[in-house]
């Protein structure tokens, strides 16, 4: 009798399984780092790229190149693609060339930055402890002893200028007046189209001796980009036009953004095989992108300074009070309360009125300024996202899980204003 049963268990698990597996031929495929062998509607881009590094093959140090766009555009995966292909042609040809990739947002600091570089020259530097000037100087020597062209791809250059300033990228703009026997050059890449703004002017045109824009792609060029890559993610008869048709429009709606394609089409397929359908429909790309938005929204809260969250708490705790017209002083003042509470010391007013507007800015919160005639203008912050997610991240906080659940004293004074 037992064995009967666990038997028919496994049998539908199999089943199961078996039915899943016709949804995905090659899950990874669909993942952020994989790179296409084919890049529809990105020949000109590739060419370009491709014509500023060629002279490395002749052994001159290619012109530096300034490339920028919004993001899912494609810029990554167009640069990697050519500098892989310069990498194998300069090998046939035995011309010394390295090739150094660094995303820079990811990797955070100028220090890691340089670690990475020294790493490509292979010097080894410890991961931290170091000056800076110390790192780059050993990274200068290392690339000049060994004697080669060197190219070095800066990603998301603009997360790291923002935060940490433009001193690195000044520093290599100028490195090959004291390299001899090698030569470098820097391909920029940046998602913000006005980071231009952020250079100081000399960085800058030396690192736009070329310059290169990626406009976004309208929703038919997504849809090729996404059935070229359907064509190896899935097997065959698992995805209607119409599926596709919709992933495209989607995400050509929001700025042409190929990531959110690509995270659409993966989501949606996940979705439709743990159902154990048998194709991929309208309704699971629709749900996939609610899944999406969801979890971008919940990651971004999460994701916030302490600072940040707090205020973010507070306006939640005026929501849930009803006072969903708060003025930045009815924020302080719970803001306030919830620091005494967790013991941390409090922002000054000020500070937090800044905190507020940049989460105005990302959206988290939405303010709008109102007349209040003679008296002269005042701004009303509600909440930009809904309040059941804040609660979801909250409650897997260790630290300020408690504070959804508070119950702000100074409440009534708000309250009693509106009246
Ligand atoms: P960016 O660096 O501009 O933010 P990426 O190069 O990372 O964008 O592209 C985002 C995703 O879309 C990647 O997975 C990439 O492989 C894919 N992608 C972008 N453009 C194309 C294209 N023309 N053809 C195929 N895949 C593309
Ligand atoms: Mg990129």
């Amino acid at each position: 009798m037992f064995m009967t049963k666990s038997l028919d268990v496994l049998d539908t698990l199999f089943d199961r399984f078996l039915n899943h597996a016709r949804i995905f031929k090659d899950r990874d495929v669909l993942r952020h780092d994989y790179i296409p062998s084919y890049l529809p509607h990105r020949e000109n881009e590739i060419r370009r790229v491709g014509e500023v590094v060629a002279p490395a093959l002749k052994r001159y140090r290619c012109s530096n190149l300034f490339i920028y766009g919004k993001p899912g555009t494609g810029k990554t995966a167009v640069t990697k693609y050519v500098l892989s292909k310069v990498e194998e042609k300069a090998k046939e040809l035995d011309v010394p060339l390295v090739v150094s990739y660094v995303n820079c947002r990811l990797v955070g600091t100028e220090y890691r930055v340089f670690f990475y570089l020294c790493n490509s020259v292979g010097v080894k530097v410890p991961f931290t402890g170091l000056a800076l000037g110390e790192v780059f100087d050993r990274f200068k020597s290392g690339a000049d002893l060994k004697e080669t062209l060197l190219i070095v791809v800066l990603d998301e250059i603009d997360a790291l200028v923002k935060t940490k300033g433009d001193t690195l990228l000044y520093e290599l703009t100028r490195i090959n007046e004291s390299l001899s026997r090698s030569k470098l050059s820097i391909i920029g890449i940046s998602n913000d189209l006005r980071f231009k703004e952020w250079l100081d002017p000399r960085v800058l045109s030396s690192l736009s001796e070329e310059e290169l824009v990626f406009r976004p792609y309208n929703a038919a060029e997504l849809k090729d980009i996404l059935a070229e890559r359907a064509k190896i993610a899935f097997y065959d008869g698992v995805l209607s036009d119409g599926t596709l048709n919709l992933c495209a429009a989607l995400a050509a709606a929001e700025h042409g953004d190929a990531r959110r394609a690509l995270d659409l089409l993966r989501v949606a397929g996940e979705l439709a095989e743990r159902e154990g359908a048998k194709q991929i429909v309208e309704d699971h790309v629709r749900l996939a992108e609610k899944r999406i938005e969801h979890n971008r929204i919940f990651e971004a809260v999460k994701n916030l300074p302490l600072h940040s969250k707090l205020v973010l708490c507070s306006v939640y705790l005026l929501a849930k009070a009803n006072i969903n017209d708060a003025i930045t002083g009815d924020i302080y003042a719970v803001y306030c309360e919830l620091c005494a509470e967790t013991g941390i010391a409090p922002l000054t007013q000020r500070r937090v009125s800044t905190l507020i507007s940049e989460l105005d800015a990302v959206g988290l919160l939405n303010s709008r300024v109102v007349s209040l005639g003679r008296y002269g203008r005042t701004k009303k912050i509600r909440l930009g996202i809904g309040r059941s997610i804040i609660r979801e991240v909250f409650q897997n906080d260790e630290r300020l899980g408690s504070l959804i659940g508070y119950a702000p004293k100074c409440l009534s004074k708000a309250k009693d204003r509106r009246n």
